[in-house]
């Protein structure tokens, strides 16, 4: 399998599928464009996928993933690839001088010369312009320029319009720091549904309640992290030697990308919850078929469930993952997540008895 169609961090939906053939093609028939402009929703991943197409587009197999062109693309690490970055929160034009003097080269090994931009939209407009100009006239048929950002909006249109365009979606990557705040949620909402199972038909609203407000007050941390970045940011912008209306430009550029940053989290952690909730209805929905522990979500709560779930009622559970679900299609939406998880807890609460 070739190294385009192999990467695994991607979701499966048809925009990203017909870019990949699309640029599969361009590979295969050896006509690739000399500049590109890659956008989607993590600058991590961006890099990660500009890095495998720039191994397609040097190897000699055209992407095998295994030859040493390959595997030295995709760590940063080969010479006809050149990877610029911003420094901090700015891309200097010092950055842009050290491309085109790249790109002015003739290339070390054969093939084609690679530059790969990173967070293209931190660019201030003199580093733009410099760049248009290489754009507009490449110094030989060989030089391929490969833009990312994460928000298009803010790149110099005239940029923009000298790329060929793709918007990718990717699959979420938590980082370290999400992770333990998670295992922490999950932890609360492992309890909080057991103690909805325990109380049974008898259980009061109050549970259901009080999880959802333990849930949202940790996603709320969350968020409160991701702010003290911003805070962190901002505070090194205003040290730097720029011209005023630069730094306002970039504040405006940070605030944005903190707040798709938190956007992010919170959809993820809400994600996270219905997810445990599903698996755990899907559990109780097994134990009462009669399935053994080993085809649980969780098997460590075969007894537990066997022990509280004996009168839960089967039309109950169909109508609840029925709402998770439809909650999650709407959680691009911005739905008040709230009143969402309030309602789906307390439905939840009500699944031993007919009342709705
Ligand atoms: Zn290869």
């Amino acid at each position: 399998m070739k190294i385009l169609e192999d990467i695994d961090f991607l979701t499966e939906d048809n925009a990203n599928r017909s870019n990949i053939k699309l640029l599969s093609k361009m590979i295969e028939s050896d006509n690739v464009s000399h500049a590109y402009l890659f956008y989607g929703n993590d600058a991590e991943l961006l890099y990660r996928l500009a890095l495998d197409f720039a191994a397609s587009v040097s190897c000699p197999q055209k992407g095998c993933g295994n030859c040493v062109v390959c595997r030295n693309v995709v760590k940063g690490v080969y010479p006809n690839v050149l990877i610029i970055e911003p420094e901090g929160n700015i891309l200097r034009i010092e950055e842009i001088a050290r491309l085109q003097k790249f790109m002015g080269l003739s290339s070390y090994i054969p093939g084609k010369k690679i530059c790969i931009i990173r967070e293209a939209e931190l660019m201030n407009q003199e580093a733009g312009s410099r760049l248009l100009k290489t754009l507009e006239d490449p110094p030989d048929g060989d030089s391929i320029f490969l833009l990312l950002t994460e928000d298009i909006s803010v790149v110099l249109p005239t940029v923009v319009s000298r790329c060929l365009v793709y918007n990718w979606n990717f699959k979420f990557d938590e980082d370290a720091r999400g992770k333990a705040d998670f295992e922490v949620m999950d932890k609360y909402l492992d309890e909080g549904i057991k103690s909805i199972l325990r109380g049974g038909r008898r259980g009061t609203p109050a549970v259901a309640i009080d999880l959802t407000l333990r849930v949202i007050e940790i996603l709320k941390k969350m968020e409160a992290a991701v702010k003290t970045d911003l805070e962190k940011d901002f505070f090194e912008l205003k040290r730097s030697d720029f011209e005023k209306s630069d730094i306002n430009k970039y504040m405006e550029i940070l605030k944005s990308k903190h707040k798709r940053k938190i956007s992010k989290f919170h959809n993820l952690g809400i994600s996270r919850v219905f997810d445990i909730i599903s698996a755990w209805l899907e559990d109780i929905l097994a134990v009462k078929l009669g399935a053994g522990r080993e085809s649980l979500n969780f098997s460590n709560n075969f007894s537990f469930i066997g022990k509280y779930a004996g009168d839960v009622r089967i039309e109950k559970i169909f109508e609840l993952i029925e709402t998770v679900e439809g909650n999650r299609g709407y959680l691009n939406y911005s739905i008040n997540s709230e009143l969402a998880l309030d309602n789906i807890f307390l439905q939840f609460q009500n699944i031993y008895t007919d009342k709705r």
